[in-house]
C-alpha cells in the first residue's frame, strides 16, 4: 500500500480526553475515530489489526474443535423473557421496538439465541459434545465507557458456547477452551494469566478470567509469579487427549491467581514473597461453566443413552476482540509509539523513500516495494515527498515490525537501512540481504 494513496490520519498530540496510553496511541496512529461515547469507527489501520486478531482467534477456536456460525446483533426480547434475563439485565441493555411494536434488543451476549438454535436442531446425546461460536458486535450501555476500545459500548466479542450431556463432559469442554485460550493469547503476543474469577450464582471452580497485567487495568489481581513461566500447550497440542487437557489446567491452577472478587489474602501471603504479584490487569477473556442455567428455563433437552431426557450442561467462553487491540498496545509500546507483535501488525514492513524527489531513489524504492510484495510481505510504502524526520516518526508511531529506509547516500554504497522496531537495532544491507533476512524471520 502506498501511503500517498492510503488513509492514515496520524497526529503529534493526543486529544486530552484520552487518559490511557493505548487510547492515546490509537488516536494518534489514526486507527479509530469516536462517534458517540464508546462507539468507534475503525479506520483502515485499526481495522487491519482487528481483523488479524479475529483471524488468530478463529484459527485457535477451530483447532480446539469449536464451530463458527454467525448470530444477529438484534435479538428477540421474547427469548430473554424465556430465560428470565429480560428484566434482570438492567439499563446496560439497549432495548429497541420495531415498526410492528415487537421488542428487540441489541445483544450484549448470546446465551439465549444460541440455546434457541441448539434446541431447534439437536435432540440426541449422539450429537454432543458441541461447541458453537461467533465473532459479533455486542452492545452494552456501560455507565462509564472509557479507555477507548477497552471499555466501549459497542465492541467485538468472540463468544463460544459448549453443550454437553453432563457435568463431567462439560468439564472437558471447559478444559479445551482453557488450553485453547493459552495458545490464542500466546499467538497474539501477550501473556494473559488465567485467574480464578467469580463464577456467579452457579458456584464451583469453573470460572477463569484471562488477564493481561497493565497499570491501567481496571481489575485488581493477585497471582504467583511462577505462573508466568509455565509454557503454553503449543500448536501440536491434542485437544482430544483428556489427560493432557486436565494437566494443562492443573499446571496453572496449582499456583495462586485470583481476581479481586475471589482474592484470599492468607493464601496469597503464603506464596514466597518474591513471587507475590499484586497488580492491575485487563480482562481479555472469560470462560465459565453455568450448568443448566439456560437449558432449564428454555427447555433445551436431549435424549440420553438410556433413553430418557436431560437438560444440557452449558458453558460460555468470551474473548474481547476489540478490547485486545488496546490491551496489546498497553502491553507493547515505548515512548515513540506502538510496538506490534508481528502476528497482529497491520503491515509487515514500513518502507520509506527518504528522497522522493530523487529519481534513482524512487526507482530503488519502487523496486524494493515490488520485490517485498512479491515475496508475500504486506508493505506500507511511504512514497510521499516529505522530510525523513516525519517519516521515521510516523513509522515508529504505528509500530510495524520492520522499517526499511532507502536514501541516496546508502544507495551509492549499494545499501538500504533495515530497522527492527522492537529493539531499535539497525543494519545497512543490500536489498537482497534484506529479503533473505525477512524471509528467514517469517518461518
Ligand atoms: P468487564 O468485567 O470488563 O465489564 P464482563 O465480565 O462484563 O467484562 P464478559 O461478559 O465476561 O465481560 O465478556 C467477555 C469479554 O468481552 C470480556 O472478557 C472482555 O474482554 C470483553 N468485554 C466486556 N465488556 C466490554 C466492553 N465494554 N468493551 C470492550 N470489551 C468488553
Ligand atoms: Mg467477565
Amino acid at each position: 500500500m502506498r501511503l500517498s494513496r492510503y488513509l492514515l490520519p496520524v497526529t503529534k498530540e493526543a486529544p486530552a480526553e484520552a487518559t490511557v496510553i493505548s487510547h492515546q496511541l490509537m488516536l494518534r496512529a489514526g486507527m479509530i475515530r469516536q462517534g458517540s461515547a464508546g462507539i468507534y469507527s475503525w479506520l483502515p489501520l485499526g481495522f487491519k489489526v482487528l481483523k488479524n486478531i479475529e483471524q488468530i482467534v478463529r484459527e485457535e477456536m477451530n483447532r480446539a474443535g469449536a464451530i463458527e456460525l454467525l448470530m444477529p446483533t438484534l435479538q428477540q426480547a421474547d427469548l430473554w423473557r424465556e430465560s428470565g434475563r429480560y428484566d434482570a439485565y438492567g439499563p446496560e441493555m439497549l432495548r429497541i421496538e420495531d415498526r410492528s411494536g415487537r421488542d428487540l434488543l441489541y445483544g450484549p451476549t448470546n446465551e439465549e439465541v444460541i440455546t434457541d438454535i441448539f434446541r431447534a436442531y439437536v435432540k440426541s446425546y449422539k450429537q454432543l459434545p458441541l461447541n458453537l461460536y461467533h465473532q459479533q458486535w455486542k452492545f452494552r450501555d456501560e455507565t462509564r465507557p472509557r479507555f477507548g476500545v477497552m471499555r466501549g459500548r459497542e465492541f467485538l466479542m468472540k463468544d463460544a458456547y459448549s453443550f454437553d450431556v453432563d457435568e463431567a463432559s462439560a468439564r472437558i469442554a471447559y478444559q479445551k477452551m482453557f488450553a485453547s485460550y493459552l495458545n490464542t493469547f500466546n499467538r497474539l503476543g501477550v501473556t494473559a494469566i488465567p485467574m480464578q474469577a467469580d463464577p456467579g450464582p452457579i458456584g464451583g471452580d469453573l470460572s477463569h478470567e484471562f488477564i493481561i497485567l497493565a497499570e491501567t487495568g481496571e481489575s485488581a489481581v493477585f497471582c504467583d509469579k511462577a505462573l508466568m513461566d509455565v509454557p503454553v500447550p503449543g500448536v501440536g497440542f491434542d485437544f482430544e487427549d483428556h489427560a493432557a487437557l486436565a494437566a494443562e489446567m492443573e499446571k496453572r491452577t496449582q499456583y495462586y491467581a485470583a481476581t479481586e472478587e475471589k482474592h484470599d489474602e492468607a493464601a496469597f501471603k503464603a506464596i514466597p514473597e518474591d513471587r507475590q504479584i499484586a497488580a492491575r490487569g485487563i480482562e481479555v477473556g472469560h470462560i465459565f461453566y453455568f450448568g443448566t442455567k439456560y437449558s432449564k428455563p428454555m427447555k433445551a433437552e436431549i435424549q440420553t443413552a438410556e433413553g430418557g431426557l436431560t437438560e444440557i450442561h452449558g458453558g460460555s467462553y468470551g474473548i474481547g476482540v476489540s478490547r485486545l487491540v488496546g490491551g496489546i498496545i498497553e502491553a507493547s509500546h515505548d515512548e515513540k509509539g506502538i510496538v506490534w507483535p508481528a502476528s497482529v501488525a497491520p503491515f509487515d514492513v514500513g518502507l520509506m523513500n527518504l528522497r522522493a524527489s530523487d529519481e534513482a531513489c524512487t526507482t530503488a524504492c519502487d523496486e524494493a516495494y515490488q520485490r517485498l510484495e512479491n515475496a508475500g510481505f504486506d508493505v506500507l510504502y511511504d512514497d510521499r515527498d516529505e522530510r525523513p524526520g516525519g517519516k521515521f516518526a510516523t513509522m515508529d508511531l504505528i509500530g510495524l515490525p520492520w522499517q526499511l529506509a532507502i536514501g541516496p547516500r546508502g544507495l551509492k554504497a549499494g545499501t538500504v537501512e533495515l530497522k527492527r522496531r522492537a529493539t531499535g537495532e539497525t543494519e545497512e544491507l543490500s536489498l537482497d540481504a534484506v529479503l533473505n533476512k525477512l524471509t528467514g524471520d517469517q518461518v
